[in-house]
């Protein structure tokens, strides 16, 4: 059942509650062999186990069976948007996470910097992974030398980190649905933006990114590594109806990454700056702003990343990390809170997959099962069975006495 904003927004109020959502990016694992264990069954986690056992669980499923998720639609889905109805691009998401101000009129793209050879065939897609420092220089070049102004549209090159930056168009009569620039692998040429809306509109931006595109190309030539680039993700701000209006919940989220940032902003939750990059800064980072916020997305990202380097024992070491900022976490006295992950990173598969993933919900109003242990196989017999993510966050209402009573 996926979950429609409807009938929660009209129930939805207010009270004491806190309900925090940590996530592990990645957290569903498969055995590496016949009769072995996965990542979660093998890390030692005595406090998630606790809570699996006090609590109750099941598999959340990001977004249809068999459909393997990207992180940006798995986590619209955690926070109760169908990710098939809203469908989002990196390139908004990319611009939120680094702290544009994206507006209404603006067209924004994720764009890495590129190798290109004599011929023009792409020969590295991440321009040997340039040094931010560097990232810095080349968009500063791009900004002083190219321009769409003649057009009457305003742009602005922001970087990210090593080869990725943002480039944002500001105007209006931007739309359409863009395809992207990158070949995805070495050898090809770079494509043209094409617009597959066949919009008048999106024929006037694909026009107008090409425009650009080929001043930037022109602008890089003469680099030695960065001597082009590609765009991807090319969109607008969608206008998402806001979790906060929708749910009536002051909403933070502490994350390290910029996209988790992105998308948490979309929705209408704070983002939280703190300083450092591993669990425990997160959970100093959720003391520091508990009493000013009723819901807490946390985000911990290295579980995914090491599963796609199909790196068990290190994902299985993160793991243990977040267990052991689980007692600090419940010592802030949270009314519920659900473990999850966004969908499955296996470090058997090195990559994202459709395996639902394992789930625990813990309360004082949550109904225990007879789940005795935090694990892939260990959720497949708890109360919940298989749900939709989109359903997380409904029932963590429920469990908070945060939604009134449907009818007489
Ligand atoms: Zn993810």
């Amino acid at each position: 059942m996926i979950t429609d904003h409807g009938v929660y927004k009209h129930l939805a109020q207010k009270n004491a509650s806190k309900i925090v959502l940590l996530v592990m990016d990645g957290l569903g694992g498969l055995p590496m062999h016949v009769n072995g264990l996965t990542e979660l069954e093998t890390a030692n986690t005595p406090n998630l186990d606790r809570m699996a056992r006090e609590g109750t669980n099941g598999r959340s499923l990001p977004i249809r069976p068999g459909v393997t998720p990207g992180s940006g639609p798995a986590h619209l889905s955690m926070f109760s948007y169908d990710p098939v109805r809203y469908d989002i691009g990196r390139g908004v998401l990319e611009a939120l996470g680094i702290g544009f101000d994206l507006g209404p009129d603006d067209l924004a793209a994720r764009g890495n910097f590129a190798t290109v050879d004599e011929n023009g065939l792409v020969t590295d897609r991440r321009a040997g992974r340039i040094s931010t420092e560097e990232c810095v220089r080349l968009c500063e070049k791009l900004q002083a030398n190219t321009s769409l102004a003649d057009e009457g549209y305003e742009i602005f090159i922001e970087p990210v980190k090593e080869h990725r930056f943002v480039l944002v168009i500001r105007g209006e009569g931007l739309g359409g649905e863009l395809t992207e620039t990158d070949p995805l692998v070495t050898g090809k040429a770079p494509l043209p933006v094409e617009d597959e809306s066949g919009t008048a509109e999106g024929a006037h931006t694909a026009a107008l990114v090409n425009k650009w595109v080929a001043q930037a190309r022109a602008v890089l030539a003469d680099e030695p590594r960065a001597n082009s680039l590609n765009l991807r993700g090319l969109a607008k701000d969608p206008g998402l109806p806001q979790f906060t209006d929708i749910y009536q919940m002051r909403a933070a989220a502490i994350a390290v990454y910029p996209m988790y940032k992105g998308v948490a902003q979309l929705v209408g939750m704070d983002v939280i700056d703190f300083e450092g990059d591993r669990p425990k800064h997160e959970i100093a980072a959720l003391s520091r702003v508990w009493e000013d916020y009723d819901f807490f997305f946390i985000h911990i990202k290295k579980t995914d990343s090491y599963g796609e380097d199909g790196n068990f024992d290190a994902k299985v070491h993160e793991i243990e990390a977040v267990d052991q900022i689980i007692p600090d976490l419940l010592a802030l006295d949270p009314t519920v809170v659900i473990v999850t992950g966004d969908h499955s990173t296996p470090a058997k598969l090195r990559s994202h997959s459709y395996h639902p993933v394992p789930t625990l919900f813990w309360g004082e109003d949550v109904m225990p099962d007879n789940v005795s242990a935090f694990g892939e196989r260990a959720s497949e017999t708890g109360a919940m069975g298989v749900f939709h993510a989109t359903g997380m966050i409904p029932w963590a209402l429920g469990y908070a006495g945060r939604l009134a009573r449907f009818g007489a």
